[in-house]
């Protein structure tokens, strides 16, 4: 019998290990040169003409989702973004994932089937193979994790550890959306336990729950500054907040940071969102997390050819390691900055 698609339920024992891997597996083509083998063997087989960048992600239900306002789909999607954002912060372009999850049998297999949707949108748009993985079952909730390769010229890779003193710091986007987004989401979620017919409206928040459900990785700025022949010196992406990220700069390059409150990018329904929570936007910006952009540094030299960039914002810049790193506040004030935001306890000069 066929019944809806949202009503059908297949149990996971119904199909077992092998059945369930061919059938999530069936629709993902291989386009990358360099995949030699994908799914199928023992291993799947590369063939990286450059160096190769691998980096790997473990998202556990409860801790890092919530499937109460978190669509299967998006799931899949982000969780490729959240890895991809990480080969892309190397300045290298993705070429390969490897995808591993362990469901407990409130699952059925159309949940699994939603999941791998959203996988294979985010590999289609980025161009990535699926080449393996491995699939087991839990005592309870989701868990997923994903591998990601990439390649890139040995020269071209991009440490944490590059940044010069004097040289900009630039930030890729907008911050803060993705974590007004759930906000928002939380907010619902709290509104709907209490009267479940109540449909919220989050049309004015669809930027904002957008950046927090389906987030894209900045595989955009890797070819742009490739395109405007700009070589970061050093780049991180945007996970734990800016704040976070800088310091991390900062320690692995051995310089000292200048950042300043009022040039941190920020979209005005963020600002909007900021004001109806009663949270300041330069904590969220610094503290929120989750934005997936991509913070670097730069030669002054190459100053000219990022100016006026839309995608790109000169936040601040780096400065010898004595002098720490600091927030410069809108009214001038210098305060340390910490991975939590900054210090509310300002530096005497
Ligand atoms: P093995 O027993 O050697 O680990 P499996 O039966 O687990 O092999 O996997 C068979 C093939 O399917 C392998 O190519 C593996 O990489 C792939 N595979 C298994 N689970 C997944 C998954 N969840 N997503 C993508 N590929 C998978
Ligand atoms: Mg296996």
């Amino acid at each position: 019998m066929l019944a809806d698609k949202h009503q059908e339920r297949t149990s996971l024992e119904q199909l077992g290990e092998f059945g369930l891997i061919d059938h999530l597996t069936q629709k993902f083509p291989t386009a990358q040169e360099s995949t030699l083998k994908g799914i199928g063997d023992d291993a799947a087989v590369i063939n990286h003409k450059n160096q190769t960048v691998i980096s790997t992600d473990l998202l556990i239900e409860g801790v890092h989702f919530d499937l109460s306002y978190m669509p299967l789909k998006h799931l899949g999607y982000k969780a490729v973004m959240v890895n991809l954002s990480d080969i892309y912060a190397m300045n290298a372009l993705a070429t390969q994932i490897t995808v591993s999850i362990a469901a407990s049998n409130r699952f059925p297999l159309e949940a699994l089937e939603e999941l791998y949707e959203g996988i294979a949108l985010a590999c289609k748009k980025y161009g990535v193979d699926l080449i393996g993985g491995d699939t087991t079952s839990s005592t309870k909730g989701l868990l997923i994790s994903i591998t990601a390769l990439g390649e890139h010229l040995e020269e071209e890779i991009t440490y944490r550890s590059g940044a010069q003193p004097n040289d900009l710091l630039v930030v890729s986007g907008d911050l803060g959306a993705a974590y007004m987004g759930l906000q928002v989401l939380e907010r619902e979620k709290e509104v709907f336990k209490v009267n479940p017919n109540n449909q919220p409206d989050l049309e004015p928040y669809s930027y904002i729950v957008e950046r927090q459900l389906k987030p894209e990785a900045r595989k955009d700025i890797v070819e742009l500054l490739k395109q405007l022949e700009v070589r970061p010196t050093a780049m991180i992406d945007i996970s734990d907040g800016l704040s976070s990220e800088v310091l991390h700069l900062c320690k692995q390059s051995k310089v000292g940071c200048n950042l300043y409150e009022d040039k941190i990018p920020l979209d005005p329904t963020v600002i909007s969102a900021t004001e109806e929570f009663k949270i300041d936007s330069t904590t969220v910006a610094l503290s929120g997390g989750e934005d997936y952009e991509l913070l670097f540094t730069i030669g002054q030299k190459d100053f000219d050819k990022i100016k006026g960039n839309p995608n790109l914002t000169v936040i601040g810049h780096m400065t010898d390691a004595s002098e720490g790193a600091h927030l410069i506040t809108r009214s001038a004030t210098k305060i340390p900055l910490t991975a939590q935001g900054w210090s509310s306890f300002s530096e005497s000069e």
